[in-house]
């Protein structure tokens, strides 16, 4: 074991990959990685870790990573030292800034990046360009969370800690498939169930857990809201609602009930398919519990009324007084990305300021101008739709994208390579040569998350410290890194000279992290956000006194339901969902090199058998998928975890093509896509 005298060093991080935050003891030698072992006093893994973070390190050591900076020439990407690529950053942005003005330039920032980076990133945007044109790839997963859940409560996070969320006796588990996706949470789940918890999935698809389940509610994608209120409705009705509770911490009770009026059961059924008894007992199961807890992932934030759909889930809760009290365990997003929880609370977004605080609100830039001492530009920025939108028109001339392949993970991609060439200046931190890398003027070689030093937040609003196990390959250097000498080359200093400088700095500006640093991290380990005091423990769990909304109370939400973007019809008679498998991790960038493309080697389009009858498919036929926006080429895999008139399939290979097909339509408050809706057709390019 690693306590033995003669153990190989390890050094302890935290798990890149998803969002569950696994704390990992990674063994090197000779500065390689030559095991990664899941850490027994993990605060969240507890001595597991899934397929991805114990395995999927081989991409460290690549053929393929980039260790050199290139440089477009004569259309051509050319190895350049790094004086040269920052030379032609410096020069392309201040050409950009001279040409349309501050506001000609945006970045990227990532979820995959530390807190301390995107707190750079968001700063040098701010500070050295001088515009709040910076985003992050929430933007495409839970924007709509941070948008619901503040409306609802008055934060951007999950209500209440994991450790708690598993002593409720009746689970809500919506949209996610967390046996694929976040294995760690998926079998701490299957854990609580087996000891007795009763189970609700609502899911279009069979996910593992709904084998579990005491019912498995299975909308038509794009129709939760309906669905939520549904269930709304009958805790309602049947009188299983807090009544103390919503009249001493709710506001919003009576227009709710009257819209609720419209979604008896069997309406319900009309709209989402789900037969009205299996809603009605759902709604008993969660509305008789003691301590009931809601789950919940993208299948409830990608969609054209994503935000609508957190709000509405939301509200099942504070009509059971299950949140903020010992009466329940609230309403817990299951974050994708490894700190896509921490780009958000670094302030890496075109609107909010580190801490979530309104960037058009005088009082809120005035603290950060203290620290900064510069004025902040008041104009929220561009999301990342917006940003592309800008590019095809014109008005964008300078893009930097840190750590996110956009041309193969953002909908429509055809549409967003489009926007790639249309813009004069194309920068991109990479790992390796993506498909985003492939339509850059300059690409940066970057550290990966064994390589770096920072901290992330994982999907209960803990910071874990990350640390640097084997050094980087090359020249590739670490973003945080990155911006600093790119801001050099612009002739700016941004202070920060260190991770832990940054975090510190990030405190000053947003007091719910004012309490902590990487010193404290590295004695305590984890510490969950809101934390203003450094000798105070953090909040695990929200809203103990009183909600974070203005008047205090949780806002209970009354939105209509509409319908999605995409409906199957003659021409496009399948309705696509898109996902993630267990071995692999979004564009697969890392999985694929490596161990786990054994496990899962190509993007399958699972289909039910008996829509593989109709079109005359058999299992392992390769097909091509069309949809009205683009074209791919997947194989076949038939199988009844899909519903008749759905498909399903991953976006871990670019090559396949899965994101051309998806849509330009979003969340209407958010501009999160609509990945979960696409109607598409099938025919066999190849047969078995
Ligand atoms: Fe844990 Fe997620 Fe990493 Fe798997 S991918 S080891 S569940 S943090």
């Amino acid at each position: 074991g690693l306590t033995s005298a003669h153990a190989p060093a390890a050094t302890r991080t935290t798990c890149g990959y998803c969002g569950v935050g696994c704390a990992l003891d990674v063994v090197t030698a000779d500065g390689e990685v030559t095991a990664v072992l899941p850490a027994r006093d993990g605060p969240v893994n507890q001595g597991h870790a899934c397929v991805k973070g114990r395995f999927a390190h081989g991409y460290l050591t690549s053929p393929e990573r980039l260790t050199c900076p290139l440089l477009r020439r004569y259309g051509r990407l050319e190895p350049v030292g790094w004086d040269e690529a920052l030379r032609h950053v410096a020069r392309g942005l201040r050409a950009a800034i001279g040409a349309g003005g501050a506001d000609a330039v945006a970045a990227i920032s990532s979820a995959r990046a530390t807190n301390e980076e995107n707190y750079l990133v968001q700063k040098f945007m701010r500070v050295v360009i001088g515009t709040n044109n910076v985003d992050n790839c929430s933007r495409l997963c839970h924007s709509p969370s941070a948008a619901g859940l503040t409306a609802s409560f008055g934060l951007a996070g999950g209500t209440d800690s994991f450790d708690d969320v598993e002593r409720a006796d009746c689970l809500l588990v919506v949209g996610a498939n967390p046996v694929e996706a976040h294995p760690v949470v998926g079998a701490r789940l299957l854990r609580r169930v087996l000891r007795g918890a009763k189970l609700v999935v609502a899911d279009p698809r069979a996910v593992g857990l709904a084998l579990h389940a005491d019912v498995h509610l299975r909308p038509r994608p794009g129709t939760n809201v309906a669905l939520f209120h549904g269930l709304a409705h009958v805790l309602l009705t049947e009188g299983l609602v807090d009544e103390e509770f919503l009249r001493e911490r709710a506001a919003g009770l009576p227009e709710l009930a009257e819209l609720l009026m419209d979604y008896p059961p069997d309406l319900v059924e009309d709209i989402t398919g789900v037969p009205a008894e299996d809603l009605v007992a759902a709604a008993r199961l969660y509305g008789r519990a003691r301590q009931p807890a809601i789950v919940y992932g993208l299948g409830v934030t990608e969609h054209l009324h994503g935000t609508d759909g957190v709000r509405s889930l939301a509200n099942l809760a504070v009509l059971r007084g299950a949140v903020g009290t010992d009466r329940g365990y609230g309403v817990n997003p299951l974050r994708g990305q490894n700190n896509v929880q921490g780009a958000s609370d670094m302030g890496a977004l075109p609107d909010l300021l580190p801490g979530y605080g309104k960037v058009a609100d005088p009082a809120v830039r005035s603290r950060a101008e203290a620290v900064w001492g510069v004025p902040v530009p008041e104009r929220p920025g561009l999301r990342i739709p917006d940003m592309f939108a800008a590019a095809r028109a014109g008005a964008l001339r300078a893009l930097w994208v840190i750590g996110e392949d956009v041309c193969a993970t953002d909908p429509d991609s055809n549409r967003v390579a489009a926007a790639l060439d249309a813009c004069p200046l194309v920068v991109c931190n990479e790992l390796f040569l993506s498909e985003t890398a492939r339509h850059a003027d300059i690409v940066l070689p970057v550290a990966s998350w064994l390589e770096k030093d920072g901290t992330f937040v994982n999907f209960d609003r803990r910071f874990q410290r990350v640390r640097p196990a084997v050094p980087s390959p090359g020249e590739a250097r670490s973003d945080f890194d990155v911006v600093h000498a790119v801001a050099v080359a612009m002739g700016s200093d941004i202070g920060c000279p260190t991770p832990a400088d940054a975090l510190a700095e990030c405190g000053r500006i947003a007091p719910v992290f004012a309490g902590l640093s990487h010193d404290r991290l590295d004695r305590e380990g984890a510490v969950p956000w809101p934390c203003p005091d450094p000798d105070r423990p953090g909040e695990a769990k929200l809203y103990k006194e009183r909600f974070a909304t203005p008047d205090g109370r949780a806002h209970l939400a009354a939105p209509p339901y509409l319908p999605p973007g995409e409906h199957p019809h003659d021409d496009y008679p399948l309705l696509l969902v898109t996902g993630r498998r267990w071995a692999h991790y979004n564009s697969g960038s890392m999985t694929r090199r490596g161990g786990n493309l054994a496990l899962d080697p190509v993007d399958f389009l699972d289909l039910h058998p008996d829509d593989a009858a109709r079109y005359g498919v058999r299992d392992g036929a390769q097909l091509t998928v069309e949809s009205r926006h683009g074209q791919a080429r997947l194989i076949a895999r038939v199988s009844e975890q899909t519903a008749p008139g759905q498909v399903f399939s991953s976006f871990h290979f670019p090559a396949s093509g899965v994101n051309r097909l998806t849509s330009s339509h979003a969340d209407t408050v958010t501009s999160c896509p609509e990945y979960k809706v696409t109607a598409v057709r099938v025919r066999v390019r190849r047969p078995v």
